[in-house]
């Protein structure tokens, strides 16, 4: 009998790089993390990165894993040909040109197949998540920024130059806050950790509410997403109001998502949408007022459901549709 195949996956996240071995039915048999240190620049993160590669590579073979190919997921557009980055990733100083792709083929003798994070994400949930059996699926992913990505017939449309489902800088308002791209008002100015914590330093810059002086210990520099969610939890006005708020902006640029692309199902990740308190219910119910109803019919809007380790697991299927 054939040995089956076992893919090999790295997820370079802002904080963490995230990799492991997983098994055909998506099944994890192997993983670990290491925090990224992106202040140390893009030439140690590329080490540390060629490290984590033969590191997972000794492993599968200590394991006999049958191992293929390598696959990694990264911030920023990546020219999936050649694994090179072809953006600016505002998270990784100097990782715009990083040829991603040729350094680790040419350090590990191997086939290497390099892409977007969230592109990778999605692979994953339409491969073994949330999106599983469905043929048109949008993914976003709102954490530290908000992407995007679009698997269709189970391939990444990843547009004429490898941008596609950029929808953290879809503009919700002309005239809104400078977003870090250029443009003005963009999703990610309202719709990001970042931006929610903003809003409720601002809110609660009179004080905190007992909730969140229960939640903070008293410190507002104690702020942070899950304690937000812990604060709202326990029936914070202040908490429930920027979690809504949050969920009605993207909901909005959704909503332009499923009138434009009519898919079968939105998957909706990352650490704010996991926190709970009503965040997907709000996104889902402000969709379906606002998009065609037609659009929205026979729409699911659901939680990714592998979590932190989708990105890994879809870097390691990258390889499937090349092979
Ligand atoms: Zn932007």
């Amino acid at each position: 009998m054939a040995q089956e195949i076992v893919y090999a996956g790295i997820d370079i996240g802002g904080t963490n790089i995230k990799y492991g071995l997983v098994d055909s039915r998506g099944r994890v048999l192997f993983k670990e993390q290491r925090p990224t240190m992106v202040e140390k620049g893009a030439e140690p993160l590329m080490h540390l990165v060629t490290n984590i590669a033969e590191r997972l590579l000794y492993h599968a073979a200590e394991e006999d894993h049958p191992v293929k190919w390598l696959g990694v997921g990264t911030p920023g557009a990546v020219d999936s040909r050649t694994g090179k980055v072809i953006s600016l990733s505002p998270n990784i100083e100097g990782w715009q040109g990083m040829e991603i792709g040729r350094i680790l083929r040419d350090r590990l003798n191997l086939a290497v197949y390099v892409d977007n994070d969230v592109n990778s994400m999605a692979l994953a949930e339409s491969r073994f998540g949330a999106a599983v059996g469905y043929k048109s699926v949008f993914c976003t992913a709102v954490g530290t920024g908000v992407g995007g990505a679009i698997v269709l017939d189970g391939t990444l449309w990843r547009g004429a130059n490898f941008t596609a489902g950029e929808i953290g800088h879809v503009s919700i308002n002309a005239n809104g806050p400078q977003c870090r791209c250029g443009n003005r008002g963009c999703l990610e100015t309202y719709c990001s950790s970042a931006a929610m914590l903003g809003t409720i330093k601002n809110r609660l810059s009179n004080g905190l509410t007992p909730a969140f002086e229960d939640v903070l210990e008293g410190n507002i520099e104690n702020l942070t997403v899950k304690k937000l969610f812990a604060a709202a939890k326990k029936s914070d006005e202040i908490a429930l109001d920027v979690i809504s708020e949050t969920a009605q902006y993207l909901g909005t640029a959704l909503a332009g998502v499923v009138n434009l692309l009519n898919p079968e199902i939105v998957v909706v990740g990352g650490g704010v949408a996991d926190g709970g308190a009503g965040f997907l219910e709000t996104v889902t119910a402000e969709i379906r007022k606002r998009a065609f109803s037609t659009a929205v019919d026979n729409l699911r809007v659901a939680r990714a459901s592998l979590g932190n380790d989708a990105g890994f697991i879809g870097a390691g299927i990258l390889g499937e549709t090349r092979s």
